[in-house]
């Protein structure tokens, strides 16, 4: 993984280089916590940022279930497991966070459904549904790894209308009931790391902590969240994959470079309207991006240039703002 070609560029891991972002998911989750992170304050920062990606997520993906064309239960739990962390990072982070064996809710999304079924941060999920999720701690030469969150969000995206949760707080155990929402599938994962990036890998989407202090505010960071979604919603990965379009570098040659740019504006498309819906300011797609692009040079032949792709996310910015502006005021975006 050469790490250095994953820069300043929120579109550049999405779905152009899928492969690599798979890989950087795969190895590296939260490898790039520096020692630093395990100061209290940084654990607590670390504990906002989860919690402020999370529910910029929540918001896009109940906010109209008609764009996806799969639903799956959403109920706001922000998650976490010993396991992401790398070894030398593990004893301050279960001490911080209270991990053990279990699943650990590092925070919960205000007036979601895991917060009206009362979970609370530092909660430790033992079993859901009935299936067990507790493990060994790992030890010390075992990696950072996401393979046991991933099956711990396939339980919950494949969970029925209720969902049963045994968990231990302060080491005795309570069982809390989710009536979960639906919404799209938006498994938002955030990446300690001081690169800007985002990206979708079909699946998950990966924002990084530098992206999410990059952006102004919350309208800005649901269009990074929006347009990475936009991709693992409409299938991107499966339609370049279809098309015959190779993954990695070969991505960006000839006709394959055409078909990942039409993605792309599809992606940014989307996103405003995703954003319209869940009442953020469509506007602040394009002051993302002016913003973000400027200095940064495109060499890839996969991104559309910048001046095209702001003209036609402000075509679309105009087009829901028509048609969002016979709305009450009491409609208006936050
Ligand atoms: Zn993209």
């Amino acid at each position: 993984v050469k790490e250095d070609s994953a820069e300043t560029d929120v579109y550049r891991g999405s779905p152009a280089l899928l492969c690599r972002a798979m890989l950087i998911l795969k190895l590296s989750l939260l490898f790039a916590i520096a020692p630093v992170r395990a100061e209290a304050n940084d654990w607590a920062s670390l504990r906002a940022a989860d919690n402020r990606l999370a529910s910029a997520a929540y918001r896009l993906s109940i906010a109209d279930i008609s764009l996806c064309p799969t639903r799956v239960p959403v109920t706001g739990l922000v998650l976490h497991e010993l396991g992401q962390y790398p070894p030398r990072q593990r004893a301050a982070a279960a001490a911080a966070f209270t991990l053990g064996r279990g699943i650990g809710v590092i925070s919960v999304v205000p007036d979601s459904p895991a917060a009206r079924a009362g979970i609370a941060p530092n909660d430790e999920i033992l079993s859901i549904d009935g299936k067990s999720v507790v493990q060994a701690v790992p030890g010390t030469l075992v990696p950072a790894s996401f393979d046991r969150m991933e099956r711990t969000l396939a339980i919950l995206r494949g969970a029925g209308p209720e969902i049963r949760l045994d968990v231990s707080r302060g080491g005795s155990a309570r069982t809390f009931t989710i009536i979960p929402m639906p919404g799209c599938a938006a498994d938002v994962v955030l990446l300690p790391s001081h690169r800007r990036n985002a990206w979708a890998d079909g699946t998950y989407v990966v924002v990084t902590t530098a992206m999410l202090d990059f952006v102004r505010n919350d309208d800005e960071l649901a269009f990074v969240v929006a347009h990475e979604l936009a991709h693992d919603i409409l299938g991107h990965r499966d339609r370049l994959d279809a098309a015959g379009v190779p993954r990695g570098l070969l991505r960006s040659l000839g006709v394959g470079a055409k078909r990942v740019r039409e993605t792309e504006i599809e992606a940014d498309r989307f996103a405003v309207r995703l954003m319209a819906a869940a009442g953020y300011r469509p506007a602040a797609a394009v002051e993302f991006w002016s913003r973000f692009a400027r200095g940064v040079e495109f060499p890839d032949p996969t991104h559309p240039p910048r001046d095209a792709r702001i003209a036609a996310l402000k075509v679309e910015v105009e087009a829901v703002g028509s048609a969002a502006s016979s709305a009450p005021d009491g409609a208006a975006p936050k």
